[in-house]
């Protein structure tokens, strides 16, 4: 009994625009339920089965059976709590798996039981682990790359806190620069 159109059913499919009639017609050739639409499958479809069903009806029906409508200005709107979050979420830099919530600096992958994050040199003290902050000294970490600038910056006589922030708002050229003075005190 279930294979049949229910009484709320019906009053969608004629607020949807389908005439007593076409319920009718639809019947006698064997759609007689939700899911026998699912397998019509498409609006063309409907309108090659039971002729007298307009386009535009027979399109808002199958939007309604397929739950396939309108997709994109939707979809759309929750997308900016959605990058407030993921700005903290911690990939492991071995598999990529992402972890849990309540994942601290240090912590072993979930996935694949390694140190998620990459373990950082220190530029001030040249202690190393994991995170965004030395664990000895407190200093924020630069990128691996950066480490040469950000311990030239330190003999240079910058301040702890200002070192990786200059490192931030430096220009490509100033970096080369510096690039250039590190290669020189390494010789
Ligand atoms: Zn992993
Ligand atoms: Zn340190």
């Amino acid at each position: 009994m279930d294979n049949q159109f229910s009484p709320l059913e019906k009053s969608i499919l004629t607020a949807k625009g389908l005439t007593a009639a076409q319920l009718d017609a639809l019947n006698a050739v064997g759609v007689a339920s939700r899911q026998d639409l699912q397998t019509v499958g498409d609006a063309g479809t409907l309108m090659e089965l039971v002729k007298e069903i307009d386009a535009a009806t027979a399109a808002k029906v199958m939007e309604w059976v397929t739950g396939r409508a309108t997709p994109a200005p939707a979809a759309q709107a929750p997308s900016s709590s959605v990058i407030i979050d993921s700005a903290d979420i911690v990939h492991c830099c071995y598999c990529s798996a992402r972890q849990p919530k309540d994942y601290k600096s240090g912590d072993l992958c979930v996935a694949c039981g390694k140190q998620a994050e990459p373990v950082l040199t220190c530029f001030w003290c040249s202690a190393s682990g994991p995170g965004k902050f030395c664990r000895s000294c407190g200093a924020e970490f630069v990128p691996m790359a950066e480490l040469d600038l950000g311990v030239l910056l330190r003999q240079e006589g910058l301040p702890k806190d200002e070192i990786p922030k200059r490192l931030r708002t430096m220009s490509a050229e100033e970096k080369d620069l510096m690039w250039g003075r590190v290669r020189k005190l390494r010789r």
